[in-house]
């Protein structure tokens, strides 16, 4: 045992410092790399990624993980739950045929080009054959991966999600149906009307940058550990709790945009930051799956940072750094402005109380396609007609429908529902939290260090050593409850 665990672990170390130097240069891309250094960057990332997949399909290698796997028990718990996630992802080496899973890395490495084009031209057809290519590639790896237990679109869910398949999907998203569908056609009736210096306003780049940099103060984050810059796309990108960055987009056309991403996106990196330091040498460290990690951004993006209590201290902040463009709006007006459901087209500009059914809409689509039953090229109008019926707008092209979204392109297939779930966890977690913290109270105090705290001790440290459902009854104490997350949007909305 002690030699498989020896050979593991030096491997791990070595893996583990190839991956931090793939990490700094896929950073350095994102933000600060000139345009023109592309092509000699990539040449590099190859040569990279080849010492990489050698160390990672060597024999002694996998032997290690498959004996250690075997004989788990003898294993302590933190390097158990360790070994069979590697174990899991062993699945794909072993079973699908190597020249598949090539042709399938090749096409997914130039398709999201073709669908960019597709999107850029409104034109579907361009995407089809490419997407039909996708989709058959995925409906074979279900087929090689299948157990008595799994079958078909559970086993793309749970590579996402872990424990979660088509049963526990399909329990969450008729949760939604039923509670929310018609609740959002009532909730977008009433018309807001804002003042125009919130929507057509221009709020320059430095004062939204100072009020960035503001934010990071009230909610915590490191500068010690982490960094704040800007990219195309606001994103978080962690190698160990000693170092999780964060990025954030200036709109001087949308105030919103820049304050909501940097708090989402802080909430990513607090996940990570305060993960226990013993796992920065393992492959757990992060966090517990996708879902869980947006629900941790989404609770400090949505029910912290859209909270009147939040705004009620930061708002002259606000107002002190744009006095001319806010004069005149009162913090009431300003809530109810970061706040309106409105029936929209594009999922991530959809606000917190619709976004939901925009996923379920995903859902459904991926779930018949796997399954055989809805074709590919039917999906532009099957698209058209759900969102209709769940979100109440039909789109009138396929760029603000079916071609939105670039997940599908890069082969992904079973990535959105974990979305939709990070919400639920949210308000799941907000409620368990609220019975020990007075949350209001703690933001409106700006101790946001004691919602941390709590998050710390019943989420963060465990990094990935738990799964999302052992979680959940850690942090809750009950299993996954998506009423939570209907009464939370209810309550919030009704108003
Ligand atoms: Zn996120």
């Amino acid at each position: 045992m002690q030699a498989y665990i020896n050979t593991y672990e030096d491997m791990r170390r070595r893996l583990k410092a190839y991956g931090y130097y793939a990490w700094l240069v896929g950073w350095d891309q994102e933000t600060e790399a000139p345009k023109g250094s592309i092509e000699y960057r990539t040449k590099q990332v190859g040569v990279m990624a080849e010492e990489v997949y050698k160390l990672q399909s060597d024999p002694d290698y996998i032997e290690a993980i498959e004996k250690l796997y075997e004989n788990q028990d003898q294993l302590d718990a933190d390097f158990k739950a360790e070994i069979r996630q590697m174990f899991k992802d062993l699945r794909i080496i072993k079973k699908v045929p190597k020249e598949e899973y090539i042709a399938f890395q090749v096409l997914v490495s130039q398709s999201t080009h073709v669908w960019a084009e597709a999107k850029h031209k409104d034109d579907f057809n361009l995407f089809l054959p490419t997407l039909e290519k996708v989709v058959e590639f995925n409906r074979k790896l279900v087929k090689y991966l299948e157990t008595p237990e799994l079958k078909g679109y559970d086993i793309l869910l749970d590579m996402y999600e872990d424990g979660f398949g088509i049963k526990e999907y399909d329990h969450f998203f008729n949760t939604l149906k039923e509670e929310l569908v018609s609740f959002v056609k009532e909730a977008t009736e009433k018309k807001e009307r804002f003042s125009r210096k919130l929507t057509k306003g221009i709020f320059p780049k430095d004062q939204q940058k100072a009020f960035s940099r503001y934010l990071l103060d009230v909610f915590g984050y490191d500068l010690n550990h982490g960094v704040l810059k800007e990219s195309e796309h606001p994103f978080t990108s962690g190698v160990a709790s000693i170092d999780t960055r964060i990025t954030t987009h200036y709109h001087e056309d949308n105030l919103a945009s820049s304050i909501f991403s940097t708090i989402h996106e802080m909430g990513h990196a607090l996940y990570e930051m305060q993960n226990d330091p013993k796992f920065d040498d393992t492959n757990i460290h992060g966090g517990s799956s996708l879902g869980m990690h947006e629900s941790q951004s989404r609770l400090y993006e949505n029910m912290i940072g859209r909270s009147y209590a939040f705004w009620q201290l930061h708002y002259p902040k606000l107002v002190e750094l744009f006095p001319k463009q806010l004069k005149g709006i009162t913090v009431d007006e300003f809530y109810r402005f970061i706040n309106q459901a409105k029936r929209s087209l594009i999922r991530i500009e959809a606000d917190e109380l619709t976004y939901g059914l925009h996923v379920m809409v995903r859902y459904e689509l991926e779930k018949a396609m796997i399954n055989g039953r809805l074709k590919v090229a039917d999906l532009p109008r099957k698209w058209k007609q759900l969102m209709s019926q769940y979100v109440g707008k039909r789109p009138t092209n396929d760029r603000e429908g079916v071609l939105q979204d670039i997940h599908w392109s890069f082969g992904a297939i079973g990535y959105f529902p974990t979305y939709a779930l990070g919400s639920a966890y949210a308000a799941q977690i907000y409620q368990a939290m609220n019975k020990e913290v007075d949350i209001e109270q703690a933001i409106a105090e700006n101790n946001i260090k004691a919602i941390n705290a709590w998050l710390k001790d019943h989420i963060h440290v465990y990094g990935g050593s738990k799964t999302p459902k052992e979680l959940m009854l850690i942090a809750t104490k009950e299993p996954f409850n998506p009423n939570y997350y209907v009464d939370y949007l209810k309550q919030k909305f009704s108003v």
